[in-house]
């Protein structure tokens, strides 16, 4: 069985964070240290720890996760200026909490992809 990480109490709302948007597949919540002026964590409900864990069965919530950026991009007004959704994965892209989330980066020009 996959370790739970602290992404789980957040969901469970055992631990306290800025969620944004929640509901029965995705929860979404501020990042505890911003790196843009509007920095947004996705996770599934789901624990799925890596993106190399991910299943066909997953492809629903995946999908889910970015219609779910979408509209939060809109919310936070970030929209037309544009953003950047990344997953990191494993040790190379400096993964450090293992249950997938996909940030949602905005509010400021971010440069290139590889900086
Ligand atoms: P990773 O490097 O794994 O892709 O990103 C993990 C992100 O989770 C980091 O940006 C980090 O700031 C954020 N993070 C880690 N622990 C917490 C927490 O307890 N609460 C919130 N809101 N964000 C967290």
């Amino acid at each position: 069985m996959s370790q739970e990480t602290i992404f789980s109490k957040i969901i469970r709302r055992e631990i306290p964070a800025d969620i944004v948007f929640q509901d029965e597949r995705v929860t979404a919540f501020r990042d505890i240290s911003p790196q843009a002026p509007t920095h947004i964590l996705i996770i599934p409900n789901k624990l799925i720890p890596t993106m190399n864990d991910a299943t066909v069965e997953d492809e629903n919530v995946l999908g889910h996760m970015m219609v779910v950026a979408a509209q939060i991009a809109k919310n936070e007004q970030i929209d037309e200026r544009g953003y950047r959704l990344i997953i990191n994965c494993n040790r190379d892209a400096g993964q450090e909490v293992f249950h997938i989330h996909m940030h949602l980066l905005g509010g400021k020009s971010l440069g290139k992809l590889i900086s």
